[in-house]
């Protein structure tokens, strides 16, 4: 198949310096795209995720969150257009993370980037993969250097032998975190789910089950909690819609067809952006908890217009119980939080019922209004919260409040341990249990009670390693580690010297 080379903005300054990526060149990557006709997209960007300290890939690639929703999708095809080593990386960690689809990889070099047939070969591809009988859609994914090189996706194809085509920008350099990312292919498809619905008749979700107006649920969550939602719902005459992001292109009109949104990730701001233009309205929280579920039972019911008795008599219900499992099962110390998913903050007040005494929680996503119930509510209670928290700070508050367990992302956890404090995973450990309503209620006790008995058999550790592995000694040595301090003067200096001549070139 032959077709005419579209030419794009030659973006040469794109791949000079000493490394472009997460790690460097971030301005010089982001003008460089701005330049190349994506201003549009980075404007949409910084205007959905606001930035923060924490503005810069802490963790790992913010692409991963498009490429997981593309991947756990069914029927459809994620492809990335960005360096090896990207892909690579984001390959290897959707594989860790259970995906069981392969992943499309458009490679490029730096002729086929600045001439345009890197565009050709993307549009090739996606041409090649559009089998109707396989796949509903079509997802292909700009990384740092596609974007900054004006990689023009919006010129593909919208739809090739029925298959929907979506092309997205997702560079380090606009989007901040991996939550997001999630945001911006979720947003993409609801917008094409509703372009559809707007030109005429859509079929039918295979799984729809319900005639109850339906309460859409925004971000992903452990997989029993959309079904107590369901059920407490059900006791006011509504019932749970899919989870978006969906598992299949035909739930995005269930989602679309919704009597209200439940923003339970509270970031999720083009996607809400989507329902809006839906004329859906959204409610933010979630049932976590005593106090959360009460308030949130009564938003949804009035977003919903259901009458106050029944709202009363859901609460009625729902809350003793939860009441009872929360006191039954108390969590005891004092705590910090830190996460990346979104969902730290519920997660906060659910400690906070439990008997926790949690002094910060830091999530990476920004501040926006779908979380200001729960900011407001801990707030209340003493919990500093902290949003586009910076590793910086998550570790500052480790080291402030010295806590009984520190619950945070992988660098917090091992900085804790570091410091002899029994620490969790948040990712692993915490965001997969089930959080919502009288199953939430009590589920994080046993593992966070178990771990804190955990601090004499850290201390025992902490004394026998003493301060073995420590910074410039950690890895396997042969003999006794030398300290090399003129190494590191040395380092220092052609550092410093590299960037005096960075700057030098920059001002010519
Ligand atoms: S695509 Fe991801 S891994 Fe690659 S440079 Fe950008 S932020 Fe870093």
């Amino acid at each position: 198949m032959t077709h005419p080379v579209i030419p794009i903005v030659a973006n040469p300054d794109a791949l000079k310096g000493d490394g472009v990526g997460c790690h460097s060149g971030k301005d010089q990557l982001a003008a460089a795209a701005r330049a190349a006709g994506k201003s549009d997209t980075l404007d949409q960007y910084a205007q959905d995720y606001p930035k923060g300290p924490h503005d810069q890939p802490q963790s790992m690639c913010p692409a991963f969150g498009s490429l997981r929703v593309g991947l756990r999708m069914k029927r459809t095809a994620t492809i990335l257009s960005g360096s090896a080593c990207c892909v690579y990386g984001l390959t290897f960690t959707s594989h860790f993370y259970g995906a069981r689809r392969s992943v499309g990889y458009v490679p490029f070099d730096s002729e086929s980037l600045v001439t345009g047939k890197l565009f050709e070969d993307i549009r090739d591809a996606v041409h090649a993969e559009a089998d109707p009988s396989r796949y509903d859609a079509i997802v292909i994914i700009n990384l740092c250097v596609p974007t900054a090189s004006g990689v023009p996706l919006q010129i593909l194809p919208k739809e090739i032998n029925g298959v929907r085509v979506i092309g997205i920008d997702v560079p380090g350099f606009g989007v901040p975190t991996h939550a997001e990312a999630k945001d911006v292919l979720a947003a993409a498809m609801l917008r094409y789910a509703r372009t559809e619905i707007g030109a005429g008749p859509v079929a039918a979700p295979a799984n729809r089950v319900t005639d109850k107006p339906t309460v859409t649920l925004l971000g992903e969550m452990f997989p029993a909690d959309p079904m107590i939602i369901g059920m407490m719902l059900g006791l006011m005459g509504l019932a749970a819609g899919p989870v978006v992001p969906t598992r299949e292109w035909r739930e995005l009109y269930t989602a679309l067809d919704c009597a209200a949104v439940a923003a339970i990730h509270p970031f999720y701001t083009a996607s809400l952006r989507e329902f809006d233009a839906a004329g859906r309205v959204a409610v933010g929280s979630a049932p976590v908890g005593h106090d959360g579920t009460e308030a949130w039972l009564q938003a949804i019911g009035n977003a919903c217009n259901v009458e106050q008795a029944l709202i009363d008599a859901a609460k009625n219900k729902m809350l003793p119980a939860i009441k009872g499992a929360l006191s039954a099962m108390p969590i005891k110390g004092r705590m910090t939080l830190s996460g990346y998913e979104g969902s730290e903050l519920l997660v906060a007040r659910l400690l906070v019922e439990s008997g926790a005494d949690l002094r910060y929680v830091g999530t990476a996503c920004p501040k926006t209004p779908y979380s200001d119930a729960d900011r407001e509510w801990l707030e209340s209670r003493g919990v500093h919260v902290q949003y586009r928290a910076s590793l910086e700070q998550d570790i500052a508050a480790v080291n402030e409040f010295k806590p009984d367990i520190a619950i945070g992302t992988t660098p917090v956890v091992q900085a804790a341990k570091e410091l002899s404090i029994p620490s969790l995973y948040f990712t692993n450990l915490i965001s997969a249990r089930p959080l919502m309503g009288p199953a939430g209620a009590g589920s994080l006790a046993t593992v966070i009670n178990a771990a804190i008995t955990n601090k004499p058999r850290m201390d025992t550790m902490k004394a026998f390693f003493g301060d073995t592995g420590e910074g410039d000694r950690a890895g396997v040595w042969e003999g006794v580690p030398v300290d090399r301090p003129e190494f590191r003067a040395e380092t220092r200096r052609r550092m410093e010297k590299a960037a005096k001549k960075r700057k030098a070139e920059e001002m010519i």
